[in-house]
This record gives structure tokens, C-alpha cells and sequence, in this order.
């Protein structure tokens, strides 16, 4: 199980502290980027630490990385910010200490939340429980006007991909967890890039630290994070846009050339 431990080996400070989201960033872009990407991350692992930012689950994140086409993460913040954890022989190892603001805000919310979007028409819960948030599918029959019988509830909704609902302890997203987990493993900020391509990656470019919009990405996330002086729009998609951040925030030298 030794391979997944070959980001922890790393002495001294990294030059690159790589916190990504996972679909459309990460995992985005041609075969060839991908690759090129990869292959810095596990060639360069002294000098590269990878953290995955994602809206999908632990079990998720054991499947991508097992057959070892992905380069495994040192850490992992899941479930749209709210699992935060080590990433240890092939698996997402939940930090209680770091959880523990998240848990104690969630604690009696999922049964309130579950009650009162009983009635809602359009809306069902997915079938898949997660640890510390709710996660809702709707149809042409939503009204998000009905989200209303949440108000007062510590609870923040994102509503993505036309099609999700999900209910999050509020204020906890991806951007705060990252930073609490930075300062926990006590990275340097300046050597952090962070990446994303859609609104719910918009938490970790609202940080301040130096950001990869990746190409492709969406719309509303483009026009809240054009004012960003640190969030470089990308012209590549996905993982050539990564590289391509790496490069114009000079991060590290002697990269791969990626697809124009
Ligand atoms: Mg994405």
C-alpha cells in the first residue's frame, strides 16, 4: 500500500500545494493534459502536494484512485466540503478534529430539513445518504420558492447542475474547510493553487488564494470570479488548464507542454 503514501514523503516546504476539484478540473480535459498532469503530480512528488476538492463522496474517491490511473491525494475535502479527511491505503480517512465544527453544526438539522421538504413538490431525496449534508434531485415540477419552509434553519442550499439540491451545515463549504485544513498540516499559502470550474467552486476562489478557472468552466462562475485578481482565467480545459495556472502563477518551473 506503499503508493499512496508517496505525497507524504515529501521534506521541506512544496513549491505546489495542488487543492482541486475533481469533475470538469482535475479529471477535465484532453487524455493527453491529463496525462501531462499526472505525470507532474507523481514525478515531482517532493516538491507537489495534491489535496482532491470535491462534491463527491469518500467511496467516490476510493473507486477513482484504485486501479491507480489518478494519482491518489494526500488529503481529501468531500461532499462539497463537509467530509474532511486523510487519504490512507486506498481510502478516505475522516479527521474528527477537523470535522468537528461541521458535525456539531449539523447535529438535529437533517431530521428538521427531511420534515419539511417532505411536501415539496418536484423534489425526492437521493437515495444515497451522505455524512454531513442532504442531497435532493428535482424535476420540472420544483418551484425553488418552496425552499422557503427552510428559512430560519442553520442551513445553506446549493442548487447545481439543473438538477441537485443540496443542504449543507451552514457556512461550511469548500473554500473554509480548505483553509482549515491548510493551517492544520501548516502549508504555505502562497505556494496553494486552487481549481475549479463551476459556482460551487466559487468558496475556495473567494479565499484570496491563487486560483486556476479552469477552460470550460461556467458562466456564473467566470462573471463572480472576473474581479479576482488571484483566480487566472483559463484558456484550457480541465487538467491543461491546472498546468497552465501552475505556469502563470509561477509555481513551478520545467512543465509539460500541454494541448493548445
Ligand atoms: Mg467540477
Amino acid at each position: 500500500m506503499r503508493q499512496y503514501h508517496s505525497h507524504i514523503a515529501s521534506a521541506g516546504p512544496p513549491a505546489l500545494v495542488l487543492a482541486t476539484d475533481l469533475d470538469g478540473t482535475f479529471l477535465g480535459g484532453s487524455p493527453q493534459d491529463r496525462a501531462a498532469l499526472y505525470d507532474l503530480v507523481r514525478s515531482r512528488a517532493t516538491e507537489v502536494r495534491l489535496i482532491f476538492v470535491t462534491g463527491r463522496d469518500p467511496g467516490f474517491i476510493a473507486n477513482l484512485c484504485a486501479d491507480g490511473a489518478v494519482p491518489a491525494p494526500e488529503y481529501v475535502i468531500g461532499d462539497v466540503g463537509t467530509t474532511i479527511g486523510q487519504f490512507r491505503d486506498g481510502a478516505v480517512v475522516p479527521d474528527a478534529r477537523l470535522e468537528a465544527p461541521i458535525k456539531r453544526r449539523w447535529a438535529g438539522v437533517p431530521e428538521l430539513v427531511r420534515t419539511r421538504l417532505a411536501g415539496v413538490r418536484g423534489l425526492w431525496l437521493q437515495p444515497a445518504p451522505f455524512r454531513h449534508r442532504l442531497s435532493y434531485q428535482y424535476d420540472e415540477r420544483f418551484q425553488p420558492e418552496s425552499l422557503r419552509v427552510l428559512d430560519g434553519l442553520d442551513v445553506d442550499i446549493l442548487i447545481s447542475h439543473g438538477c441537485f439540491v443540496d443542504i449543507l451545515p451552514k457556512g461550511i463549504s469548500k473554500g473554509p474547510s480548505l483553509l482549515r485544513l491548510l493551517a492544520e498540516l501548516k502549508l504555505p499559502r502562497d505556494r496553494v493553487l486552487v481549481a475549479g470550474d463551476t459556482l460551487n467552486d466559487l468558496s475556495m476562489f473567494e479565499t484570496g488564494l491563487r486560483g486556476a478557472v479552469v477552460g470550460g468552466a461556467e458562466a456564473e462562475l467566470l462573471a463572480a470570479t472576473g474581479p479576482m485578481p488571484a483566480a487566472h482565467h483559463c484558456t484550457r480545459i480541465g487538467a491543461g488548464g491546472i498546468v497552465e495556472a501552475i505556469a502563470a502563477h509561477g509555481l513551478l518551473e520545467n512543465l509539460p507542454e500541454v494541448s493548445a
